[in-house]
């Protein structure tokens, strides 16, 4: 174990501000854990994947673990066509997504192109095209740095909800997750699972298909990969490269309210779309809840495309703040507090930011 001193994260956030880590060690075996144990002293650290979900504002004076993990192994259930799936936490996400889908297995192909690692996926329970996380969700493997002892919590006790979990709340901070376990199924064609009713996903497979003269839908032989190919192809077209624009992808959550709060919005505000969300409520007693696009408000408000020095709201995509050269995560964090403010006023609703913000 190997801790550098006054590492530049410049190339690990998407974001690409710059900030220094005073100490930083790489994580690559679970056996490096008691010794990082010991060199943390009892110090609350900050565990870095691949820095896509995070915006970073001053330079990072407690002990950072950049988790690189590897590894993955899988069982199959021949009966069942079930595939388990066993991920260290710091493999791609994306490289996941596309082996999984390479091997046969269903079950990631709406998740295709979000980047970051597996570890962090649990964090915000990550979302794309109708499907998340939990969909696919067995469990995780996490060590507790505070008491050096393991745990393994199921879908329950991690209590996922939109881009929310357990480990986002108070008193987690000193988990680290290791490993994640995911429930996929061995693809069989025309099985009928496959999720298409998300946007214009529907569409591009479409035109794909026709386009390499696969014939329509209705064929039944449609496979996991189609919708790997589409979902790629519109964030390719959608979202900016970080590569080449720094960001975070989505910088705040879409708003959940109550099902009259929304109608009344919409009578204010004619053309605001709603969508209704699966309660997390079993009680139902709050009634319907609605999810109004974050990005429509935005552009209403008149953020899109405006920019502040070298951080700016997409030009595209008015959910996604961009860093175009040299912005501090200060002003990017000034920005997205701006805009906050400005949907208060108007429409009433609190924006919460989805990325970390250190
Ligand atoms: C262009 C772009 C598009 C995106 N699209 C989507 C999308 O469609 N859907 C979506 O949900 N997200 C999306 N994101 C956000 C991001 O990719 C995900 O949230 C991703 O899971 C973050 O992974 P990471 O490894 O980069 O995490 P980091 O940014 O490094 O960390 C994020 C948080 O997780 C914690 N963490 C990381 N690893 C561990 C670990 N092993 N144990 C404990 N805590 C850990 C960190 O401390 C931090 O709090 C997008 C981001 C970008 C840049």
């Amino acid at each position: 174990m190997k801790p550098r001193n006054d590492v530049d994260l410049r190339t690990l956030n998407t974001f690409g501000v710059t900030a220094l880590a005073s100490q930083l060690v790489d994580l690559e075996h679970e056996e490096q854990l008691p010794d990082i144990r010991r060199w943390l002293d009892g110090r609350t650290p900050f565990i870095l994947g691949g820095g896509s979900n995070l915006l970073l504002t001053r330079d990072l004076t407690e002990p950072v673990i950049r988790v690189c993990l590897s590894g993955r192994s899988y069982q199959i259930d021949h009966n069942s066509g079930e595939v388990q799936v066993v991920v260290g936490a710091g493999e791609s996400w994306h490289g996941l997504v596309t082996w999984s889908l390479e091997m046969g297995f269903q079950g990631l192909e709406n998740l295709a192109l979000i980047p970051g690692t597996v570890g962090a996926a649990p964090i915000q329970n990550i979302g794309a095209y109708g499907a998340e996380l939990s969909d696919v969700f067995e469990a995780v493997r996490v060590y507790d740095l505070a008491r050096g002892t393991w745990l393994t919590l199921g879908p329950r006790d991690c209590q996922f909800s939109y881009r929310d979990s357990i480990f986002k709340q108070p008193g987690t901070a000193h988990w680290l997750i290791c490993s994640v376990t995911l429930r996929l199924q061995h693809h069989q064609v025309g099985n009928g699972q496959l999720k298409l009713d998300y946007g214009d996903l529907r569409a591009e497979v479409q035109a794909n298909r026709e386009l390499k003269g696969l014939g329509g839908l209705s064929t039944q032989s449609l496979r996991p990969q189609e919708i790997a190919e589409a979902v790629i192809a519109i964030r390719t077209r959608r979202l900016p490269d970080p590569a080449k624009l720094g960001n975070a992808g989505s910088f705040f959550s879409n708003p959940i309210i109550g099902l009259e709060e929304a109608l009344a919005l919409q009578a204010r505000f004619p053309g605001l779309p709603a969508y209704r969300v699966v309660s997390n409520d079993p009680s139902g007693q709050h009634g319907p809840a609605m999810k109004l696009p974050a990005a429509w408000l935005i552009e209403r408000a008149g953020w899109k495309g405006v920019r502040q020095g070298d951080a700016g709201v997409h030009a595209d995509h008015a959910l996604v703040l961009v860093n175009h050269g040299t912005a501090s995560g200060q002003q990017i964090r000034r920005l997205a507090q701006e805009i906050q403010g400005e949907i208060h006023r108007l429409f009433g609703l609190t924006l919460a930011i989805e990325p970390r913000v250190v």
